[in-house]
């Protein structure tokens, strides 16, 4: 270890290097959680500890690192690369390689293919995406009649979301009914069958949707062999984000690691924004007493990134939380600027204003980039995506529709998924209905031959669609066959899809050539990834971001302004921040039916959306914004007033800009405005 090295851990204060150097020197083998509020550095002792291990002669391939998302991981490996390539002395700052840097997900699935013939699992299994696996859902679910039912059963989706609950809250169907879904709670018989039944075809199918890849690794670790095996091939295991985790993923690191030893977890408990997808806070309030040997705790207490008054904004937010872990931050970031609290009159007058500022600052020498809006539900930033459109600011929205769920990309993934997989009743239902005169029975009749068919090639070629076009049907049996037999290899084999793809996408859409532009970008991204396998892998796991100008993802040297649902926007940091629809009935979401734990959540969005801001934060009130509210009496419309978290007694904590732009004054038909100015009157008087 260098000199260099020891002046980079002299860069982290005493708390930080602790969680850096914890293990090493006292050869302690206890576990560690570093339990902090936003922007205390903890992904940053993260990433130094991660260096620190690899400069005291850790193995980067035994070293598993699981974030949020990709994009987290990614950033993670360069922060890391960076520190290493100082700490050596290296020229330039290339990553190290981490291999196992990823999501829980995204791993689950590599170990998966990995040890798929030893757990009774097939290795070309597909991995469905949140579409596919409402698809699959909702054949199975008329497949019981249960769609037909007269009364209403709850549609697909919300049957994903039940199933989904109980995989990865591990609770029983019953108990998750009640609490989460209580206007389902009627269907639990039905329900079930209809679960047992899903999860029968995702068997016959070869197909694992996202909570099998954890469920799958979770059960697989029920073996002590394999447990023993799979956490002996990591020293480290390494979790940020903690408070957003599920039981699963809980029990998933307590097999892995039972005593502690090598285990790292870091989070903040006022951060946990996920209770939806079943993660519980619990998972890192207990993580301490969870081994023999009680974890070491370490917290941290300065806050790096935001300015003093931001921070004390955030701070009172939070405080007013009725559970907490009670942590103090400060920061020496001193600044007159208060955060904004900025009444607008309406949703576009809002999209007017942040526009406005945003190139404001861009004038002063701002990035866009070092920008973001940042809003509760994806739909709520269009008035703002029209206007940004309409001034040509480029923009790339996180969180929001996604690259790959537009429908022609679908199809053209489901022809290599289908390649992949000639049991995915999924790709084929999809893929076989592009072509012409062949409707879902025809579908339905070729996925049934297949099932049975030995040879999935010839049983294709050899198929009839009864009223189909033959020689279109020909054309795909060719093509299916050529991707079948893997000859073309990676990424000749998507120009084949594109190219037989094109004249269907010309019948089905109207903006056909906008779609081929997209497929040309898809085929751009491919050369990144190795094989079909991993591309249709890593693609369905973590899809690019939908972006203005084009469907595919930005190029690295463009500026764009960052749009980010706030449950996106988790871990990162910005200049400038801009919160749209600060309101009742936005946030908190649903104002009238949130029990108490709910609106917690929503106070916690709150301050994740508030201290993701370095100098300069817009809290923004429009002034007249609809909300749907529940009532006895149904549905009505309300106009939602400023959010409940900033009461009047947090207002001087704000700048309070009060210069609404004026509303249409609202006036009975037929009757005419007052002039502004009587210019015929003025005229008059010079010659008075
Ligand atoms: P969050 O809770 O939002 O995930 P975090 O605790 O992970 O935040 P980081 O993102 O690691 O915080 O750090 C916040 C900012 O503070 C970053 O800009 C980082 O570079 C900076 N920072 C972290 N540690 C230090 C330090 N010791 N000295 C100076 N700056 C630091
Ligand atoms: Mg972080």
């Amino acid at each position: 270890v260098g000199p260099q090295h020891a002046d980079i851990l002299a860069e982290l204060n005493a708390e930080q290097r602790a969680a850096a150097a914890h293990g090493l020197a006292d050869a302690d083998a206890r576990a560690l959680l570093v339990i902090a509020g936003a922007g205390t550095g903890k992904t940053s002792a993260l990433a130094h500890r991660v260096v620190n291990l690899i400069l005291h002669g850790a193995d980067p391939q035994r070293i598993l690192l699981l974030t949020f998302s990709r994009r987290a991981a990614q950033e993670m490996a360069w922060r890391a690369g960076q520190v290493l390539s100082r700490a050596l002395g290296l020229q330039g700052g290339e990553p190290p390689a981490l291999p196992w840097a990823g999501t829980f997900h995204g791993i689950g699935a590599r170990l998966l293919r990995d040890y798929a013939p030893r757990i009774g699992l097939a290795e070309n299994f597909s991995i469905h995406d949140r579409g596919d696996a409402e698809d699959l859902m909702g054949m199975v679910r008329h497949a019981r009649g249960l769609s037909a039912t007269a009364a209403r059963f709850p549609l697909k989706g919300t049957c994903l979301g039940i199933y989904s609950r109980v995989v990865n809250s591990g609770a029983p169907l019953a108990e998750v009914l009640a609490r989460a879904y209580p206007w389902c709670a009627q269907w639990e018989e039905e329900l079930n069958g209809l679960f047992t039944g899903y999860v029968q075809a995702k068997q016959d199918q070869q197909a694992l949707d996202y909570d099998d890849l954890l469920l799958y690794w979770a059960e697989m670790l029920g073996d002590p062999g394999l447990a023993a095996e799979l956490g002996g091939r990591f020293d480290h295991v390494l979790v940020d984000e903690y408070q957003d985790t599920n039981a699963l993923q809980a029990g998933i690191l307590l097999a892995m690691k039972p005593d502690g030893k090598g285990l790292t977890v870091v989070g903040d408990d006022a951060q946990a924004i996920y209770s939806f997808r079943a993660a519980t806070v619990r998972n890192i309030l207990d993580f301490p007493q969870r081994f023999a040997t009680p974890a070491r705790v370490i917290t941290l207490s300065r806050n790096y990134r935001s300015s003093q008054p931001i921070l004390e904004a955030s701070n009172a937010v939070i405080a007013q939380a009725a559970e907490r872990f009670k942590k103090d931050l400060w920061t020496d970031r001193h600044s007159s600027l208060k955060p904004q609290l900025v009444a607008v009159s309406d949703e576009a007058g809002q999209a007017r204003w942040v526009a406005d500022r945003v190139l404001e600052r861009r004038e002063e020498g701002l990035r866009l980039m070092a920008q973001a809006v940042l809003f509760r539900t994806s739909s709520h930033s269009a008035a703002l995506e029209l206007e940004l459109a309409r001034r040509n600011i480029p923009f790339v929205k996180f969180g929001g529709l996604k690259f790959l769920e537009a429908g022609h990309i679908k199809d053209a993934l489901a022809v290599l998924r289908w390649a992949q997989n000639p049991r995915s009743r999924v790709a084929g239902f999809r893929v076989a209905q592009l072509l012409p005169g062949v409707g879902p029975a025809t579908a339905a009749r070729l996925m049934d031959t297949l099932a049975d068919a030995a040879d999935p090639v010839s049983a294709i070629a050899g198929f009839v669609p009864a009223q189909g076009d033959i020689e279109a049907w020909r054309g795909f049996a060719q093509l299916y066959a050529a991707l079948a037999s893997g000859k073309a290899g990676w990424p000749a084999e998507l120009e084949l899809v594109t190219r037989w793809i094109a004249p269907h996408l010309e019948r089905l859409y109207e903006d056909a050539r906008v779609r081929q532009g997209d497929l040309q970008q898809l085929s751009r991204l491919a050369g990144a990834y190795g094989s079909r396998e991993r591309f249709l892998t890593e693609l369905t796991l973590d899809p690019p971001d939908a972006t203005s100008a084009h469907a595919g993802p930005p190029m690295r040297d463009e500026d764009y302004l960052i749009l980010s649902t706030i449950h996106s926007a988790k871990g990162q940091e910005w200049k400038a921040v801009y919160v749209l629809n600060a309101v009742d009935g936005c946030i908190p979401c649903d104002i009238s039916t949130g029990a108490s734990e709910e609106i917690e959540e929503e106070r916690r969005l709150l301050y994740v959306a508030m201290t993701r801001a370095r100098d300069f934060l817009h809290v923004m009130v429009p002034q007249r914004f609809y909300v749907t509210q529940q009532t006895g009496m149904g549905d009505r419309h309300v106009y939602g007033g400023r959010t409940r978290f900033i009461p009047d007694s947090l207002l001087d904590k704000f700048d309070l800009l009060p210069r609404p732009e004026p509303l249409e004054p609202i006036r009975p038909k037929g009757e005419k405005p007052a002039p502004a100015m009587d210019v015929a009157a003025r005229i008059r008087a010079r010659w008075r």
